[in-house]
């Protein structure tokens, strides 16, 4: 089925509207007319008639004294002729048998009126409708009695004319109020449709996705506030739509991350299975060794060292392959309190002094007095682990400079050491677990290629980071660690 479109449908119920009312409006008026029309000529014809029977009877009265029937036949055409020059009507006068004794215009066309002049007879008012006029018959009263009956012909031409011409100026109207109003309903209409037509537009876009950055229409009435709505209902639409798909992104860079995580796991497990393995099986051949060959003291002394060796080497990967697996499942245990870089740090390089005068390695600083807020025994660990390395891979007679100081809101510590240096190959993956440039020197110096994966983990729980500097001597490794604006600076402390 067809739609008809709604400002027809309005116009039309505009334009029916109006037109009820004219035809409603037309009928009253009309009727009005023709009741009032009716009231006057009633009221003329009665008169006429009292004045008739006046003169009739004032006329017979005076005159000799005979019947009032053969009065009426003698004197009928004179009265008639008389009352039609008063009246200015066609005047007929009947006797009481009902014989016609008068006609003021006796040759103009006569009427059948025996029913009406019967009625009359009976002394009462008649009607009759003849063309254009009214034959109007009543009784003519003599002294005592009826004498006869009294016939005026009253013209209907003029009132019927006015009632014509009222009908047809109702006609008109009616025809005009049809048109206009269906012309200016549908124009009318037309604006607010268009109105609608816009707001359909504007839904239509929010379903395809397109939504809406300011009220589609701007109107003060109810389609304004429908306008207004839709835009609210569009920017809800668009906001939960955002809320959705940031949720998916996240969901999705979880799901990344998870897969990730587990890949990392999994080498993990396979690394610490191969890494355990070999001091292990190196344990076992020393302890075969010595159970082969108790009473050489050499090799037992030789043995007992590399057990140790290995044994110690293990214990180190165990502890750092623990802690590592800690920070990465379970929340991380920190308890942060105010600590003084400088102090921190001169009390490890007087603990590792020995150490590195066994490489034949000296150590040497420039520290300020800078607070950070940090976690006391993971400061020490990423220290320890960086000042370990910078000893542990250094060569006889070299150097290792420790220094810090404040950049802003950063807290920045530098360890740099002469030495072999990182290849620039292995730069990206020395912060990867097990990732060991050499790993027969790593191994010799006790090394297990998870510090710097350790470092790197406890750093990023400090929201700190650990950069690798481009060092033309050896290498050099910088931490910075963010100070909050509110903790005491160096100035504050004593
Ligand atoms: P490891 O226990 O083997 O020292 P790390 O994770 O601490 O493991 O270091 C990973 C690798 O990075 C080491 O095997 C070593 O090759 C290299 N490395 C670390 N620090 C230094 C340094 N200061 N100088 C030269 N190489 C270093």
């Amino acid at each position: 089925m067809t739609a008809v479109s709604i400002k027809l449908k309005f116009s039309l119920f505009l334009a029916v509207l109006l037109l009820l009312t004219v035809v409603v409006l037309s009928v009253f008026v009309l009727k009005g007319i023709k009741d009032h029309q009716q009231v006057r000529i009633e009221k003329e014809l009665l008169q006429q008639t009292r004045l008739a029977n006046l003169s009739i009877k004032q006329a017979y009265l005076t005159s000799p004294p005979i019947d009032d029937q053969p009065f009426l036949r003698s004197r009928g055409q004179q009265f008639s002729m008389d009352l039609a020059v008063y009246s200015g009507l066609h005047v007929v006068l009947y006797d009481n048998s009902g014989k016609k004794v008068g006609d003021s215009a006796p040759l103009s066309s006569s009427y059948e009126v025996d029913n009406a002049l019967s009625f009359a007879l009976k002394g009462k008012i008649a009607y009759q409708r003849e063309g254009n006029s009214l034959l109007y018959l009543t009784p003519l009263q003599g002294p005592g009695k009826q004498m006869g009956v009294l016939q005026f012909q009253y013209p209907l031409v003029n009132d019927i004319r006015f009632y014509d011409t009222i009908a047809g100026l109702f006609l008109i109207t009616g025809a005009a109020v049809l048109a206009a109003s269906f012309i200016l309903g549908y124009l009318y209409f037309s604006r607010a449709t268009s109105a609608i037509v816009t707001l359909n537009h504007a839904a239509e876009r929010i379903r395809k996705g397109q939504f809406l950055m300011a009220p589609p229409l701007k109107r003060k009435d109810e389609l304004g506030q429908l306008s207004q709505s839709i835009f609210y209902m569009s920017t809800e639409i668009r906001k939960s739509m955002e809320a959705m798909k940031d949720e998916d992104r996240k969901l999705r860079q979880a799901v990344v991350k998870l897969q990730q995580l587990e890949r990392q796991q999994k080498q993990f497990i396979g690394n610490i299975s191969h890494e355990f393995k070999t001091p292990l099986t190196s344990i076992k051949a020393y302890s075969d060794l010595m159970e082969l060959y108790p009473e050489e003291d050499a090799l037992r002394n030789d043995a007992v060292h590399h057990i140790k060796l290995e044994t110690d080497r293990l214990t180190d990967m165990v502890e750092k392959a623990l802690r590592l697996t800690a920070l990465e499942k379970y929340d991380f245990e920190f308890q942060p309190e105010q600590i003084r870089i400088r102090d921190i740090l001169l009390d490890l390089i007087s603990r590792m002094r020995a150490k590195a005068e066994r490489f034949d390695v000296v150590i040497d600083h420039r520290l300020e007095e800078i607070s950070i807020w940090a976690d006391r025994e993971s400061f020490v660990h990423i220290l320890v682990n960086l000042l370990d390395n910078a000893i542990k891979y250094n060569v006889p007679g070299g150097r290792i400079h420790i220094s810090n100081r404040m950049e802003g809101y950063l807290a920045i510590i530098e360890i740099e050491n002469t030495g072999v240096g990182i290849p620039e190959e292995a730069r990206d993956k020395i912060f990867e677990p097990f990732f060991t440039v050499n790993r027969d020197r790593s191994r010799q110096r006790g090394g297990t290629g998870l510090g710097l994966a350790l470092v790197k983990q406890l750093m990023e729980k400090h929201n700190g980071t650990i950069e690798l500097l481009d060092s033309a001597i050896g290498t050099a490794f910088r931490l910075i660690f963010p100070v909050s604006p509110t903790s005491p600076n160096k100035e504050e402390l004593p």
